[in-house]
């Protein structure tokens, strides 16, 4: 197992498959987003050699995310890949969802699981806001899609003061009560490109556990707040999902990270909100053994710093959310 300097076991990688989205979410990205060309982005069978590396190497989770996975063409065919890996024992997508709808039962067949899918609002108005450019109900259709084919769910709502921190977090939360998924409240980061991002527009945990107690009474908390991922996980008595809140601003799980990025041009980002990257691609493109490769992921976990610096203003600045996938 690839253990880092400071003890943590990194056995998790998140790939991002595309730089590029299909919406516009205003906390993520400007309207105006350009993109990277396809031949800067890494290969089908370049993604394919990496997984296989990095699951010799010790790692055992693998989640695809973007820019929007969905948009990528081989999505189907890369999940059936990892999921045929030996030593890879969860495969994972986050999704806006848009594009779900058809994929969902191709992605349970290829042995996805479950899937995470980002929804902060069941306003349709309020939707396109945030969007800017997305329908709920092509949202909506993707999460009963996953729900028939059968995969897991996760819901994940960014919220943001005044826009979406009270009735919106309700109604996601009320969901939990008649199906056992998880609803998970995610509280906003600032990164390079997001420059309408303010400190004051964050609502932190206790915030919002708050508006929930006082909406749905005292909730109870599941096992003992023992993170869940990188989630603290709470019930309304009697429901059969539960509520999630992920805190990397007010309370940080550095000390529990497990992680490693891959952008979707093959650079290894070593923490979501610091710019420390070891770029991978020359590597592949320049003719690397599998055994040099191995080497530098193996440097790169020991370089992985402790934890972000959003306490001492310490911000990213080299990417923005949608460059890095989350
Ligand atoms: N397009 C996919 C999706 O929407 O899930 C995957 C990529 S998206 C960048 C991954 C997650 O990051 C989404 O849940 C999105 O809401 C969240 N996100 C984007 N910008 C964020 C920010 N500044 N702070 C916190 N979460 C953010």
């Amino acid at each position: 197992m690839p253990l880092d300097s400071y003890n943590r076991d990194i056995n998790y990688l998140r790939i991002s498959l595309t730089d590029a989205c299909n919406l516009r979410c205003v906390y993520c990205m400007p309207e105006q987003m350009s993109f990277r060309p396809r031949d800067e982005l890494l290969f089908d069978d370049e993604l394919r050699r990496l997984i296989t590396i990095f699951a010799a190497t010790g790692f055992r989770k693998i989640r695809f995310t973007g820019g929007e996975p969905t948009l990528r063409p081989a999505l189907v065919d890369l999940v059936r890949h990892a999921h045929q890996t030996a030593g890879i024992e969860s495969v994972g997508l986050t999704t806006n969802g848009v594009l779900l709808a058809g994929l969902a039962a191709p992605l349970r067949a290829a042995g996805l699981r479950s899937v995470n899918l980002s929804l902060d609002t069941l306003d349709a108005d309020k939707f396109r806001q945030i969007t800017r450019w997305g329908n709920l109900p092509d949202v909506l259709a993707g999460l009963h899609a996953a729900a028939a084919a059968g995969l897991g769910i996760k819901l994940n709502a960014v919220v943001s003061r005044g826009t979406n921190d009270r009735d919106d977090v309700v109604a996601l939360a009320r969901f939990t009560i008649g199906h056992a998924w998880q609803v998970r409240f995610i509280e906003q980061m600032p990164f390079g490109n997001n420059a309408g991002f303010q400190k004051k527009n964050i609502v932190d945990e206790d915030e919002l556990l708050a508006v929930l107690t006082g909406e749905f009474g005292p909730l109870e908390l599941v096992d003992n707040g023992r993170l869940d991922g990188e989630a603290r996980l709470y019930r309304i008595p009697g429901a059969a999902g539960c509520i999630g809140f992920i805190s990397p601003v007010s309370k940080p799980f550095c000390a529990d990270c497990n992680r490693l990025r891959l952008t979707a041009d093959g650079i290894l980002r070593l923490c979501l909100l610091r710019d420390n990257e070891a770029d991978l691609r020359p590597l592949l493109r320049g003719g690397a053994s599998d055994a040099e490769i191995t080497a530098f992921i193996q440097r790169s976990v020991q370089l992985k710093p402790w934890g972000h610096g959003l306490a001492q203003d310490v911000m990213p600045v080299a990417r923005g959310m949608s460059e890095i996938g989350g």
